[in-house]
């Protein structure tokens, strides 16, 4: 068993928006010959998140929405630190990384099944992770 963590940046520019990465890790899933394993993206970021769906842009709109709803203006305790809480509480519910079969040097992913990372306190430099176990 192998293990092989790669980088990548990724520069948001609004407040909540939501990223397309899967080309991103497919090239890496390619470029780093995993036959058969796993492969894990993580944001090491607090106020972001990433998560598997399609990417249509109504439901990205609609993502958006029912994490607005979910954590939006309230007195948050945090923010009387940074006035950010939304963001945390947004990247706590939906997770900082997800995991995908790889076989073959592809993602196994359905049809409309896309990774994104879902920014909740952009504009940022964000960074990606890309974990591959090689089995
Ligand atoms: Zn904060």
């Amino acid at each position: 068993m192998c293990f092989v963590t790669k980088t990548f940046a990724l520069p948001t520019s609004s407040r909540r928006q939501v990223l397309d990465i899967t080309n991103e890790v497919a090239t890496i899933v390619k470029n780093n010959d995993v036959s058969s394993g796993l492969c894990t993206v993580s944001v090491p970021h607090c106020t972001c998140a990433v998560y598997i769906n399609e990417h249509e842009e109504g439901l990205v709109h609609d993502v958006l929405t029912l994490v607005s709803g979910l954590v939006g203006e309230q007195e948050w305790h945090h923010n009387r630190i940074d006035h950010n809480a939304g963001a945390h509480l947004g990247a706590t519910l939906l997770g900082n990384f997800v995991q995908i079969p790889v076989e073959g040097n592809n993602l196994v992913l359905g049809t409309w099944q896309r990774i994104q990372l879902i920014e909740l306190d952009g504009p940022r430099h964000r960074r990606v992770n890309v974990t591959l176990i090689r089995g």
